[in-house]
């Protein structure tokens, strides 16, 4: 896992991003809504401004280069997660109600804004959460706003709540950071609290709509790192058409003070990083099955 700074050095305007960098939000500890407009709408105007997609709740946002997507992306952390993964590493993502409020137009703009920079590096804009879902008229809003200026969208999604991606925005989306936790049922239970099979059913209805998929599988030991877990979760992506990458994420602490500091109970206390040869044989098992594997 990398802490180095990054910087988006692809022409103005340059963002000194400061953050770790370690390839999945889901797992990685991200900045603020500063820059952002929030808006001061009344509560019941907020409300039907939700329904409608125009307002959503967001945790933060980051310019990235390398992650989250191909190039240099605006990621954008949506509040809110159905999910209870034992390893969240923003804990603080998991309710709604601790996101601030953004208009759709006001993230919009700034995705125009670098709509130059996203050209160039063959990026674009990256909606995660949380899960971003769990908010569907708001995503289905950024992404018709992101489709309609040419610029590249992703989301990045545990398929949980994948019955609430219509296929109009399906049809907005050229790329599926799909999160698969777990390969079996009892497994992902114990991993996220949910269960596993919408996001099996999601990740096939990606597939057969022909939307390209990148598969992220977090690590744990003594967790998710059973052989015939992983083998579970390498022969479902290696059955679903359209996946073009798998990243293995080697669990890691960085999440651990969150947790305690939202007065909330971390269960991996004690669970050190997987070694290096569990890592290698993990992805491997993906190899295996003819996988592109990092
Ligand atoms: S899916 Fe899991 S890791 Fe991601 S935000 Fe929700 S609880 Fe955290």
């Amino acid at each position: 896992m990398s802490s180095t700074p990054i910087v988006a050095e692809v022409g103005a305007p340059v963002i000194e991003l400061g953050l770790p960098v370690v390839g999945g939000s889901h797992h990685r500890s991200s900045a603020g809504t500063a820059g952002l407009e929030v808006s001061d709408a009344q509560r019941s105007e907020k409300l039907a401004q939700m329904r409608a997609g125009e307002l959503g709740s967001l945790h933060s946002w980051e310019l990235v280069t390398a992650v989250d997507g191909p190039g240099t992306r605006l990621t954008t952390f949506l509040a809110g997660c159905p999910l209870r993964c034992l390893y969240c590493h923003n804990p603080d993502t998991m309710e709604m109600r601790r996101g601030e409020p953004v208009l759709a137009s006001e993230l919009l703009r700034r995705v125009e804004r670098y709509a130059g920079v996203f050209a160039v590096t063959g990026g674009g804009l990256t909606i995660s959460g949380g899960e971003p879902l769990m908010q569907p008229a708001f995503v289905a809003r950024l992404l018709r706003g992101a489709t309609e200026l040419g610029v590249h969208t992703a989301i990045d999604t545990s398929g949980y709540l994948g019955a609430h991606c219509s296929d109009e925005m399906l049809a907005d989306i050229d790329l599926v950071l799909l999160d698969v936790k777990s390969g079996i049922p009892e497994t992902y239970r114990r991993t996220t609290g949910r269960d596993l099979q919408p996001t099996l059913d999601f990740g096939r209805r990606v597939a057969a709509s022909g939307t390209e998929i990148w598969i992220r599988f977090v690590l744990v030991p003594g967790l998710t790192d059973a052989p015939e877990n992983v083998d579970a979760v390498a022969d479902y992506v290696a059955s679903l058409s359209t996946v073009s990458r798998v990243e293995v994420l080697p669990f890691h602490q960085m999440g651990r003070d969150k947790w305690a500091s939202l007065g909330m109970t971390y269960e991996l206390e004690d669970t050190s990083p997987p070694a290096p040869e569990l890592v290698a044989r993990v992805r491997q098992q993906f190899r295996d099955r003819g996988l592109t594997v990092y």
